[in-house]
């Protein structure tokens, strides 16, 4: 990043606080990618930065990049979009948390991927709306693995080199690096072809047209557990929130 200042759309990812008042952020920026900042006074300094700090929010950021430090010092921030009723649902809450771990887990820092940012909005978009917030954050997992270089292979089998959807039974294997034939793998999370349609679907249409993709519930109950062990393998640890959605699926089948 170049140095000296900077204005650009961000949305915190990460906050520690730091001494009595500072506060340490990771925030994800169109332009520069993911960025390490540090607030002076960014839990009390209402004038300079409001709640754009501790809020779920799209905010404007300004901050300054200096040669010598690591992390950039920003300077004031303005709230651009806050995204309330997600934070007034627990579910929703949980999977926006999973989100943006996932995005500060993959996203290297000063690498910008513009398709990450607009992929991220789209999501807390969705979550926010309150339209089906599982199906986005499935279409979010998928999309976000293959944008930073992670993407599971979902077209045939790494062992005997089958394509997919040649009629053989199938696992997802996160060990395989995605799909593989039952018979070659004979451990992993069991998939229907279906649901390796719609990963396909999920991973191909233009994000305009993503809307429209419906995906049966059978999908998601699929897809899902198979997405979160393939992360953590992926990342070499748990996300913190995984298990807090693991928790609220067990306490929804409870009834
Ligand atoms: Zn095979």
């Amino acid at each position: 990043m170049e140095t000296g200042r900077h204005k650009s759309q961000a949305v915190i990812l990460r906050r520690t606080n730091y001494g009595e008042a500072d506060l340490i952020v990771n925030f994800l920026t169109p332009e520069s990618g993911k960025v390490g900042g540090m607030a002076k006074h960014g839990r009390k300094s209402v004038k300079r930065f409001g709640n754009v700090l501790t809020s779920l929010s799209l905010v404007e950021l300004e901050f300054t990049a200096s040669r010598n430090r690591e992390l950039v010092r920003l300077e004031r921030g303005e709230l651009l979009k806050n995204y309330e009723s997600i934070t007034r649902d627990v579910e929703r809450m949980a999977l926006a948390g999973y989100v943006l771990e996932l995005v500060d887990g993959l996203c290297a820092p000063l690498d910008p991927v513009p398709a990450v940012f607009r992929l991220l909005l789209w999501c807390l978009d969705r979550f926010d709306s309150g339209r089906q917030p599982e199906e986005a954050a499935f279409i979010f997992q998928i999309r976000i693995l293959a944008l930073t270089g992670f993407g599971p292979s979902i077209s045939g089998c790494p062992v005997c080199g089958q394509p997919a959807l040649a009629g053989q039974d199938l696992v997802l294997n996160p060990e395989q690096g995605g799909v593989a034939c039952k018979t070659c793998v004979p451990s992993g999370f069991p998939i229907s072809p279906g649901t390796i349609k719609l990963m396909d679907l999920a991973l191909t249409l233009d994000l305009e047209k993503i809307d429209r993709v419906r995906t049966a519930p059978r999908v998601l109950d699929e897809a899902g557990p198979f997405l979160r062990a393939y992360i953590t393998y992926t990342l070499g640890h748990e996300l913190k929130s995984s298990r807090v959605i693991e928790q609220l699926k067990r306490r929804k089948l409870k009834g």
